[in-house]
């Protein structure tokens, strides 16, 4: 079977759906695979880097498209690209199911197959494919660094003769993926960590970092984890008396990172404009979960907001900021997956009842699928 791999084209992605690295495993593995040409450019695979692990180069994404059994993106395909696939054709791809409608009626319409990595479930034998996990560990690690390129002051401590650096104080809100890996290089970096989540399991977490736990630990707290692993929308009154709590905590931080989501929900409100408002001048707020609808007031997508000296980044696409070696990750994500295709005895011959493949699959036959998706 094909396997093709086009360029990004939404708007500031710079990942890749496949590196030199999986292209020679993939046809190891017996498929062919077709690229069209400076698709890795972003991501620093050359075109050389392809063919000298094996694959076919196209000049267009027409070209290469339209020989896919299967292809591989970052982010669902936009309409030329689908017009350019054979029905019947599979994709996978992070194609935020939850959100982008348009994409999915499209790929349906084609009679594509298309598959969402979002929807992979968190058993153990995915975990190699889990895409969330693999780009939110980098999303979290960038989120400290862009909280350190715009924040005006040093993390670590430093005792010079000229005078002492304070420690910056960190706050990081919500410790999913994201968060755990915020919190450790924020500690990497010398600061001063503290972090809140609503699921329990997440404090022994946090403090396992060296990091100080804060949480509204009630009854509702102690039963905010859905067996999937996946937070509750907490009720009004929870959030309530966690946004007391925080309130003055919120007041002393130098950097908030907020990182909550709820899985097909809008992003929780965690900070509000008053709180944004007692922070000191100069300080950083980094908002993850702005695709999302934002968790903290004020944020808006792409963009820095400056409000009273305190700065407000709500960057899409962190992990985009870090795409070598968020392309890497993905695409031997998209590699393992691949292989679920395959029978035992390596022929392309994908059972779409497969556990995984049956709880990733959103389109199929002309038709949206997936039971997350219908009556919506
Ligand atoms: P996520 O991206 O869905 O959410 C990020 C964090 O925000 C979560 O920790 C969530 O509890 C938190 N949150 C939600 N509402 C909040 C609120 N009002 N206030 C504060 N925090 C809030 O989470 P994730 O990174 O996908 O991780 C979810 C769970 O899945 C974790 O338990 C994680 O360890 C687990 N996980 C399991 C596997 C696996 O088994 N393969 C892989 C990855 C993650």
């Amino acid at each position: 079977a094909v396997i093709a791999v086009a360029r990004e084209r939404r708007a500031g992605e710079t990942r890749v759906a496949a590196t030199a690295d999986t292209v020679k495993k993939l046809i190891a593995q017996g498929f062919e695979v077709v690229v069209e040409a400076g698709a890795g450019l972003t991501a620093s695979v050359t075109d050389a880097d392809y063919e000298a692990a094996g694959a076919k180069l196209e000049k267009t994404a027409k070209a290469a498209i339209g020989k896919a059994d299967i292809l591989f993106c970052v982010r669902g395909p936009e309409a030329a690209e689908i017009a350019a696939l054979k029905p019947g054709a599979i994709v996978v791809g992070t194609l935020n199911p939850h959100q982008d409608k348009a994409t999915l009626e499209a790929l349906a319409k084609a009679k594509v197959s298309a598959f969402a990595m979002e929807f992979v479930p968190r058993i153990t034998r995915a975990q190699v494919m889990d895409v969330l996990s693999s780009q939110a560990n980098l999303a979290g690690y960038r989120a400290v660094i862009e909280a350190a390129e715009t924040f005006g002051k040093a993390l670590p401590m430093m005792m010079t003769a000229a005078g002492t650096v304070a420690a910056a104080k960190v706050f990081v809100m919500g410790v999913g993926v994201a968060g755990l890996q915020a919190i450790a290089t924020a500690r990497r970096l010398g600061a001063v960590v503290t972090a809140t989540d609503v699921r329990p399991a997440t404090k022994e977490q946090v403090e396992s970092l060296g990091a100080k736990f804060l949480a509204v630990e009630d009854e509702e707290f102690k039963n905010a984890q859905t067996a999937g692993g996946y937070a509750k929308e907490m009720s009004p009154e929870y959030q309530a008396k966690q946004a007391e709590l925080v309130s003055g905590h919120i007041a002393k931080q130098d950097i908030v990172i907020t990182t909550a989501l709820i899985p097909g929900r809008p992003a929780p409100r965690l900070v509000s404009a008053a709180q944004v408002a007692s922070m000191k001048p100069g300080s950083v707020l980094i908002d993850l979960a702005v695709e999302q609808g934002g968790n903290v007031e004020g944020a808006r997508l792409s963009e820095i907001v400056e409000t009273g000296g305190v700065k407000i980044v709500g960057y899409a696409n962190l992990p985009g900021r870090i795409a070598t070696d968020a392309s890497a990750l993905y695409s031997r994500n998209l590699m393992a997956f691949a292989g679920l295709f395959l029978t035992k005895e390596g022929a392309f011959a994908p059972d779409f009842e497969e556990e995984i493949l049956k709880a990733a699959l959103v389109t199929k036959d002309g038709a949206v699928v997936h039971p997350a998706l219908l009556n919506k």
